[in-house]
């Protein structure tokens, strides 16, 4: 099972990422969560990535395509993964489409939905070193700019789920969509 998740920050994206991947046994692959690990770690990709971050900036494709190809390449992740944080740009979506060139492709792309002034709501709650009020304005306008219109990229693929809803509601609706979707092919 190879799946998007989309949705703009304070969705809900990394919550129910978390829940998705153990119930298909797909690792779940966050490419904020990774620039995160490293810059807690001081690694030098850390180094390289932490200004875009605090910024809410995009960290450079050639830093990020180059983490996240060694990340796709390790065992667990060869007959499936759930995506979160990538790909955010045309450019990124292209890349992916080489990466996973030979393999049967995606399966799905979930999309979740809320409101603008939830999600900012939610994402000040949340309080990560890279949430301050800038940054997360910074994410969600270039979300709007440029992830927003790569939806139109996956067409039929994408599954809009409303995430303005409990967790566990959310998870459920995922999981019958998909699962239908699935069972189709
Ligand atoms: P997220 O946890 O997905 O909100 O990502 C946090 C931050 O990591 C973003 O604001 C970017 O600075 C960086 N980042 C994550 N994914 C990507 C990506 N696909 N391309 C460029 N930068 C990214």
């Amino acid at each position: 099972m190879r799946l998007l998740i989309f949705g703009p920050q304070g969705v809900g994206k990394g919550t129910q990422a978390a829940m998705l991947a153990p119930h298909w046994g797909i690792p779940h692959i966050s490419t904020g969560d990774l620039f995160r690990a490293n810059i807690s770690a001081d690694t030098f990709l850390g180094k390289q990535a932490k200004d875009a971050l605090a910024a809410g900036e995009l960290v450079p494709d050639s830093i990020t395509q180059g983490m996240l190809a060694e990340r796709l390449n390790e065992p667990d992740a060869r007959s499936g993964f759930l995506l979160d944080g990538f790909p955010r740009t045309p450019e990124q979506a292209e890349w992916l489409e080489q990466m996973i060139a030979g393999t049967p492709g995606l399966d799905a792309v979930v999309l979740l939905t809320a409101p603008n002034d939830v999600l900012i709501g939610r994402a000040v709650a949340r309080g990560r070193f890279d949430d301050e009020i800038e940054a997360i304005e910074r994410r969600l306008a270039l979300y709007h700019q440029f992830t927003e219109p790569l939806l139109r990229f996956y067409g039929d693929l994408v599954e809009s789920i409303d995430g303005n809803r409990s967790v566990e509601l959310v998870h459920q609706n995922i999981i019958g969509r998909i699962g239908d979707r699935t069972a189709v092919h």
